[in-house]
């Protein structure tokens, strides 16, 4: 049988009011804020090179299928930039900066830039859906350490993992699998 419900109010009023300065981040929260921060400046990096891979295809795509892959690589491209700003915004949340800096950024992202000579779109779909498999499973792994730790986290890397699954998806169908 599950215990009942019970929380010391008194306790965490006085909580709330003494760490005030924590802003969202209560006693509750079971992470190191700044292991969290490090793991979605990792994240924030990530979504960046796939933004920038996405939008240099979207612009360098020929051939017979160019115009439906390339408004495929514009709205994953889209996204890639959404889930990136999400994880600058919960990194704030958290009290740290999301770093931004051009210099790092290649060496803290999970997936790599990756162009094509002959832009040949084949080519492109299957490095795209390469880049799709190795974030859906590094986020995986991100949402099982966060586990009930940092709940809001957790919650907004399963979204952005939902919509990686469903890009990766996406370039099956048009690689014609
Ligand atoms: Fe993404
Ligand atoms: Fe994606
Ligand atoms: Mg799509």
């Amino acid at each position: 049988m599950a215990g009942s419900f019970s929380i010391d109010v008194t306790e965490i009023r006085d909580r709330a009011r003494r760490k005030m300065a924590d802003g969202p981040v209560t006693e509750g929260y079971r992470r190191s804020t700044r292991e969290v921060i490090g793991v979605l400046n990792d994240v924030l990096a990530t979504e960046i090179v796939c933004w920038m891979r996405y939008s240099r295809h979207a612009i360098s795509a020929t051939g017979i299928d160019r115009a439906q892959v390339a408004a495929e690589f514009t709205e994953h491209a889209d996204e890639e930039r959404d889930h990136a700003m999400r994880a600058a915004e919960r990194i704030s949340q958290l009290g740290g900066d999301p770093d931004f800096d051009p210099k790092t950024i290649a060496e803290r992202a999970h997936t790599t830039y990756e162009t094509f000579d002959d832009n040949d779109l084949k080519g492109m779909l299957q490095e795209n859906l390469v880049a799709e498999r190795i974030v859906i499973e590094s986020y995986q792994e991100i949402i099982r350490w966060l586990g009930d730790g940092d709940v809001t986290t957790r919650r907004l890397m399963e979204h952005i993992l939902a919509e990686e699954e469903e890009h990766a998806d996406d370039l099956m169908d048009l690689l014609g699998n």
